[in-house]
């Protein structure tokens, strides 16, 4: 049999095909893609996640296969490929679930309290009566009751406005505290 006559295995060829399928959800662009297509939910998304599994489990399985036939089966390079792409869209999607997601519920979490902690030092401020003597010093009688005299860090690098009256305290980066609320 010679090179051109081997024949190319279909699960290689199916491990690929399901690891771009799966994956694509994944990149930037792919939530889109798949948005406009009417893909969008959890149930979708379970989808595309069992996709990425398949692939794996299809991409060993071919090339156990291919080795089995002695290569007498082509497709080595392409069950390859299938499975480093949907190895890699796992460890994507491990790492989001399991440390990015769970950073970021934190930071909210943080940014939601030092919110509060402005308000607070902001209601302090008020029981003073020079407060509102002096509306341009507003802002600094709220930051010298703040613990330490100072804004608090937010975690994610994100800056506090402080307001003098009433509430629209926010961060730069994660919003007002009901935004921050709503992140966890
Ligand atoms: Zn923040």
């Amino acid at each position: 049999m010679t090179n051109s006559q081997k024949k190319v295995s279909a699960l290689a060829i199916a491990s690929l095909a399901l690891a771009i399928a799966g994956s694509v959800r994944f990149m930037p662009f792919g939530y889109d893609v798949y948005h406009s297509l009417g893909l969008s939910g959890l149930g979708p998304f379970v989808l595309f996640v069992s996709l990425v599994g398949f692939a794996i489990v299809l991409g060993i399985a071919a090339l156990l296969l291919i080795r089995a036939s002695g290569y007498s089966l082509k497709g080595v390079s392409i069950a390859s490929a299938g499975l480093i792409l949907s190895l890699a869209t796992a460890g994507f999607f491990l790492t989001v679930i399991f440390v990015l997601r769970p950073r970021l519920v934190r930071h909210y979490s943080i940014c939601g309290r030092n919110i509060q902690m402005i308000e607070r030092a902001r209601s302090a401020a008020g029981q003073d009566e020079n407060y509102y003597a002096e509306p341009a010093k507003q802002i600094e009688r709220i930051i010298e009751h703040l613990p330490n005299g100072r804004l608090p860090e937010c975690p994610g690098g994100g800056r506090y406005t402080v307001h003098p009256t009433g509430y629209g305290d926010k961060c730069s980066k994660h919003g007002d505290h009901a935004t921050c609320m709503q992140g966890i």
